[in-house]
């Protein structure tokens, strides 16, 4: 067993919005810290949690039986207070009077900003793991639970799929992303959406009314357009009634998936990917490296500093853009 001697308890919690493997991932960091023989604690709701002193500490045995499970066992929550130093220095007294001496925290850019104040103000070391079903975090090439979300999307689009086709209508499927179109644009390649509109792209109703009109002389008999929930024209409701306005052509009905996409057990590719990063996070903490997140590029882990973690974005890949396109002529 790897011995280390600066760090002897971690903590881990949860933070931001849940996503669907968080489980897997504090099962993998409570493992990875026995094995190097570091005790490991649980946050529980997130930075509110560490205001409010609720931590104890997470044996081996207490992660068991969770990797299948979607939601978080730490739970989650968001902290208004977090934002202000006095309460972040409340936080930092209930870690130190519990002898924490790093933390793993899995979350989104929200969560990384966080740890990345704790680090600033208190030097408080901590390694942050992508946890979100956006996929929208620099440094990484997924993050965990996106591929859950992705395939409940797929599942729900295939069954609006035989609804639309029974009855000729067009569906417009709203799917989560407030910023950003990944979710929207991989399941609709996927879906075969004629159209996919993104917070990234800029959408044009009458460019959409006359894709859709397209189809529709070659005789298509349903369709359906997803739409994240951030685009610039509006949700799915408010595109699908300007488009009504102008393209009669099928019955319109709109579908906002909402929160089945953040729930449900995690996919297996989800499931690897957080007991790597979790792993990782560990790994990072022994070797001293900290105010980082811990990522995955080209199949390798690697570490980016939480300033760039949380400056910059992924990008959207153009080459889907243009896929999709094609694939929907
Ligand atoms: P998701 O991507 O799912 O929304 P997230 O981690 O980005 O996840 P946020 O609500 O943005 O979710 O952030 C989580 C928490 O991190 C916030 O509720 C807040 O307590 C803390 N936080 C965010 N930004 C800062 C900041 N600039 N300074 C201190 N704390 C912050």
């Amino acid at each position: 067993m790897k011995k280390i001697n600066e760090v002897k308890r971690i903590g881990v919690m949860t933070s931001g919005g849940d996503a669907p493997g968080m489980n897997a991932c504090i099962r993998a960091v409570v493992r990875t810290a026995t094995y190097y023989g570091i005790e490991t604690w649980g946050v529980r709701r997130g930075y509110e949690g560490m205001i409010e002193n609720e931590m104890e500490e997470l044996p081996s045995g207490d992660v068991g039986n969770i990797l299948q499970r979607g939601g978080t066992m730490l739970r989650s929550a968001r902290s208004k207070r977090f934002h202000e130093k006095e309460w972040r220095q409340k936080a930092f007294l209930h870690l130190k009077e519990n002898k924490i001496d790093a933390l793993v925290v899995i979350g989104g850019d929200g969560t990384f900003r966080g740890a990345h104040a704790l680090y600033k103000d208190f030097k408080f070391p901590s390694v942050g793991v992508p946890g979100t079903i956006d996929n929208d975090l620099f440094g990484t090439d997924l993050t965990i639970g996106y591929d859950t979300a992705l395939n409940t999307v797929i599942d729900a689009i295939d069954k609006i799929r035989d609804t639309a086709d029974a009855h000729n209508r067009l569906f417009f499927v709203e799917v989560m992303g407030r910023d950003a179109g990944f979710i929207a644009l991989r399941t609709g390649i996927a879906g075969g959406a004629e159209s996919i509109l993104i917070p990234e792209a800029k959408t044009n109703v009458n460019t959409l009314i006359r894709t859709l009109e397209t189809g529709f002389r070659r005789k298509k008999q349903f369709g359906i357009v997803v739409v994240a929930e951030g685009d610039d024209e509006g949700g799915a409701f408010a595109i699908a009634e300007k488009v009504k306005e102008k393209f009669t052509s099928y019955d319109i009905r709109v579908s906002i998936l909402g929160h089945i996409q953040r729930g449900g057990n995690p996919s297996c590719q989800d499931r690897v990917l957080a007991s790597r990063l979790g792993k990782g996070a560990v790994d990072a903490l022994v070797d001293k490296k900290h105010d980082v997140m811990i990522g995955i590029q080209n199949k390798n882990i690697v570490l980016t500093p939480f300033d760039k973690a949380t400056k910059y974005h992924q990008e959207i890949d153009p080459e889907l853009m243009h896929l999709a396109e094609i694939l929907s002529s």
